[in-house]
């Protein structure tokens, strides 16, 4: 057999490699400053993300915190949710926005998912609403957003707050508006695998109400503006000083990669369109992951495997399902489309800097199991 280099399924190294040395600069300016616990990095970086994502007009204010997690707990707290609420979010995704419910004592209500497009179905949203419904917590899911103007319509109708995850979404659009800034509050994570990505744990939570922007600080930040003098009940979640100066040396680039993984995704949809079960492309979609659909998927991903191509799989099982969320829900649903969909995904190799080569082999191994 002849030797051929195996394709990672994610290679971070290839997008950090040209920046190597301004992203350990900053690192070591951190270190060497001394400012650890907020500081100057933090406030520009917060400023900056804010203006990135108001490129198109919208003026949000943005408040670094210590993970996509932690942003998301902080948004619901600063809702208050609490005991007797309801939350309307997806079965497909992460764990985070279900941990985050939960925890607080409100109930998750779960809809399914659009088989196309994997987000929250919204024709079926409005059936879930009760007189107990608090917050629609949909999820941008693979870089792809909801209908932004249809779920902002949604809520306003029924008197419910929007909170995006946005964790999987930087810089997507849809409609001409962009992830994060049409929520009451829009959480984002910055894991390292993310579209941007820090060198540890961070994430943002954005929202317009410069009132809601203070709380949301406050109770990351101890419940307190003056030391030893606290407003109301925090937490510690602030974004760490080092992951704000990565950040920034980052985020110039995050268009050009965004760029880079909507023509991998082109390339994929030029490839195997018609043979393979792909989503939908949208101008506005920036592709987290390229994710197919395929009856035998434990058998492809296996051959695959053996090939030398590595694939993941997101998500396989579905949140509805899991042990640690059913003392949280009166009954478990049945969701027939998220159901069958946990054991057909398989996300395929889409990072920047995935060269064509790779991406060609790709399709045709994947062409002829
Ligand atoms: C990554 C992710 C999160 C959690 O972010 P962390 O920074 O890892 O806490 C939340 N929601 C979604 C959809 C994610 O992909």
């Amino acid at each position: 057999m002849p030797e051929v280099a195996p394709i990672p399924f994610l290679d971070l190294d290839r997008a950090l490699d040209p920046i190597r040395d301004p992203v350990e600069e900053a690192v070591l300016e951190v270190l060497r400053d001394g400012r650890y616990i907020l500081g100057p990095h933090v406030a520009a970086f917060e400023a900056e993300w804010g203006t990135y994502l108001g490129n198109s007009g919208a003026d949000v204010h943005v408040v670094g915190v210590s993970s996509g997690t932690a942003a998301l707990f902080v948004a619901l707290m600063a809702l208050e949710i609490g005991p007797g609420d309801e939350v309307i979010t997806t079965p497909f995704s992460f764990a985070s926005p279900v941990e985050a419910i939960c925890r607080l004592g409100a109930t998750p209500v779960f809809v399914d998912v659009d088989p196309e497009t994997y987000l929250l179905d919204l024709d079926q949203v409005e059936a879930a609403i009760t007189s107990r419904t608090r917050v629609l917590l949909p999820v941008h899911l693979f870089g792809k957003c909801v209908d932004l103007e249809r779920v902002r319509g949604l809520c306003d109708a029924h008197g419910l707050a929007l909170v995006e995850d946005a964790a999987q979404a930087h810089g997507a659009k849809s409609s001409g508006m962009v992830a994060g800034t049409v929520g009451d509050l829009a959480c984002f994570s910055f894991y390292p695998t993310k579209n941007l990505g820090a060198a540890g744990d961070a994430g943002a939570v954005v929202t317009r109400s410069e009132a809601m922007a203070d709380k949301v600080r406050l109770i990351a930040r101890h419940g307190s503006r003056r030391k030893y003098h606290h407003e109301l009940l925090g937490q510690n979640e602030r974004i760490d000083a080092v992951q704000a100066a990565v950040l920034r040396v980052k985020l110039p680039h995050l268009a050009g990669w965004n760029a880079e993984r909507r023509s991998i995704a082109g390339r994929y949809h030029d490839a195997l369109g018609g043979q393979v079960g792909l989503p939908p492309d949208s101008p506005g979609d920036v592709y987290h992951h390229m994710v197919c659909r395929i009856a035998d998927r434990d058998n492809v991903r296996q051959t695959l495997m053996e090939r030398g191509i590595g694939t993941g799989i997101y998500y396989p099982s579905a949140l509805h399902t899991q042990p640690a969320f059913r003392a949280h829900m009166p009954e478990v649903p049945s969701l027939p489309v998220v159901e069958r969909l946990t054991h057909e995904v398989l996300a395929l190799p889409c990072f920047p800097g995935l060269r064509d080569d790779e991406l060609f082999r790709v399709c045709a191994e994947l062409l002829r199991v």
